[in-house]
């Protein structure tokens, strides 16, 4: 294996000329046109995104087939150095392409740096030596019934049993705009681990990192036809990889409603059907918690990542006893620690929502809380460089006067069956409510369409358990937030997905397993 070459990336989107990269070259879009990006920080144009429509998913969908016999027998050793390779450059290029995320999505570089990035390089990493370990064949050796006619020589037969898991073909990947790189990267590095080759849609939002990733698969010897990147909008782009007759499955994460309508169509085309979908998320406290670390997380929890994260804890229920004490401590927390502003400084907690039309959603529902006569509050950090606070919750930012910022918001006295509640929000706005009794917590938790994540807080550790398994989420925390385990199980219930990403349940989504068996000759 040849050593990984220099990748050269741009400091600045603005210099970047996104182009879709189809069968190893990158393409300008057969139409020949772009939609305009930004960045959410100022509300400066950024950058132009190729507008992509069918052909141009036809031109990808056909090199990823041609580029599928090669890949889907090149030695699994042979493809795990390639997918280290890929790990190492993302690794080298940490910084370069967190500035770059941060620019394009808004979230402060620290972050991007600190988690996004390195969790894109681990996804290469973890994929290249779970093929290592080899989970494409299990053999078992079991006693069966046999009838005269299945086996001729016994009734009673010993059988050889071998499950083996083959690459499925061409798989469409499906993107969103809250975490771009490290979206795409969970869906790409299992899809090609196993021998599949792809064509990928990010995001129109936030194309950027996903462009720069071309130069470091290219880098990193993924052979052309292997990962194919299509950029543009979900109707035009996206929804032609749906349809594409030649894609076997389709992995998508985004918005509920989104997914819902690419599960009816793909699953009308009998293909496998992937879908990571919304969240939102409660917390139970109990009294008996931690309070000041269940504090300390549960701000963190609200308002990470701009509340854009569909694991965010954005329905808190507090015991009755502790529910004053809970929204003081909160408050203090939040206004203490909670900085929103630029996104490239280090003191930066949150930056911009990712773009206006975002931004507009999650104030439409400040609005509607106070339309309702919620209790609602802006908690912003008094020495943030904030110069206005408009009555819906939008903050304007010394030398920011473009970007798309919303303050903290904290909203109370408020009913189980309000929107605000029911619906996912994905912004920095989060509903702390009281109960009484533990049956009425955990019905409270259970009572949304979605069923993503969930945490639970208190010192005792049989209701903890108790508590933890009456929850209907994917995952559940005990006394702790964003703890996920790569060989662990993720995924949603409900209108929160259907799938499981995560080690070997990503595998068994990305290959077609068979069940082989033999009697003895
Ligand atoms: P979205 O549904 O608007 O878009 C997601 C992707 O789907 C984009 O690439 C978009 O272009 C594409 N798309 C849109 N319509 C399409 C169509 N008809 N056919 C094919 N593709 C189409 O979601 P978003 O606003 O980008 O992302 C935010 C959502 O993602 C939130 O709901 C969040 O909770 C969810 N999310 C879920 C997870 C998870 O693991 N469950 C992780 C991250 C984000």
């Amino acid at each position: 294996m040849a050593l990984s070459k220099f990748v050269d990336i741009p400091s600045n989107a603005k210099n970047i000329k996104i182009l879709n990269y189809i069968g190893g070259k990158h393409v300008p879009p057969v139409s020949g046109q772009y939609l305009q990006s930004y960045n959410p920080a100022t509300g400066d144009k950024l950058t132009m995104v190729p507008d992509s429509s069918k052909i141009d998913i036809d031109n990808a969908v056909f090199a990823a087939k041609k580029a599928f016999p090669a890949w889907s027998t090149t030695s699994i050793a042979e493809r795990a150095a390639i997918l280290n390779q890929v790990a190492d450059l993302i690794e080298q290029n940490m910084y370069q392409l967190g500035r770059l995320e941060s620019q394009d999505q808004g979230k402060p570089v620290a972050a991007a740096v600190s988690f996004d990035i390195p969790n894109c390089a681990d996804k290469f990493r973890k994929f290249a030596k779970l093929i290592l370990d080899g989970f494409n064949e299990v053999s078992l050796t079991m006693e069966t019934t046999a009838t005269k006619n299945s086996i001729s020589k016994k009734e009673m037969a010993t059988v050889t049993a071998v499950t083996q898991h083959i690459p499925a073909g061409v798989a469409g990947l499906i993107s969103p705009w809250n975490m771009p790189l490290q979206m795409a990267c969970s869906k790409i590095a299992p899809c090609i681990a196993v021998g599949n080759t792809c064509v990928v849609k990010p995001t129109e939002i936030t194309s950027v990192t996903a462009f720069v990733l071309t130069q470091i698969l290219e880098a990193a010897g993924v052979p052309p036809g292997v990962v194919n990147i299509v950029f543009g909008t979900g109707i035009n782009a996206g929804e032609a990889l749906v349809k594409h007759k030649d894609v076997r499955l389709i992995s998508f994460t985004g918005g509920s409603l989104t997914g819902s309508r690419i599960g009816a169509i793909a699953g009308g085309l009998y293909k496998r059907v992937a879908l990571e979908l919304g969240g939102k998320g409660p917390s139970v406290v109990f009294k008996d918690c931690d309070i000041e670390h269940t504090i300390t997380t549960n701000v963190r929890a609200a308002y990470q990542n701009q509340g854009e994260l569909c694991l965010c804890a954005s329905r808190q229920y507090v015991q009755q006893d502790i529910y004053d004490e809970y929204l003081q401590k909160f408050r203090q927390k939040t206004l203490s620690e909670v900085v929103v502003g630029n996104p490239a400084d280090s003191k930066t907690f949150y930056g911009p929502m990712v773009s206006k039309q975002h931004m507009e959603k999650v104030l439409s529902y400040i609005r509607l809380a106070q339309e309702e006569g919620a209790t609602v509050e802006f908690l912003v950090n008094p020495d943030a460089e904030h110069t206005n606070l408009s009555s819906d919750g939008r903050l304007t930012i010394k030398g920011f006067e473009g970007g798309y910022y919303i303050a903290p918001t904290l909203i109370t006295n408020v009913k189980q069956s309000s929107r605000l509640v029911q619906e996912e929000i994905f912004g920095p706005v989060v509903c702390v409510m009281p109960f009484q009794t533990e049956d009425e917590a955990v019905k409270l938790a259970n009572d949304t369409q979605y069923g993503l994540t969930a945490s639970v807080w208190t010192l005792d550790k049989e209701k903890l358990l108790r508590v933890m398994k009456q929850i209907n989420a994917g995952s559940v925390w005990g006394n702790g937030w964003l703890i996920i385990g790569s060989d662990m199980p993720f995924g949603g219930m409900g209108c929160s997905g259907t799938t499981r990403e995560g080690g070997k349940w990503c595998l068994d989504f990305y290959t077609e397993t068979k069940a082989l068996y033999y009697p003895e000759i």
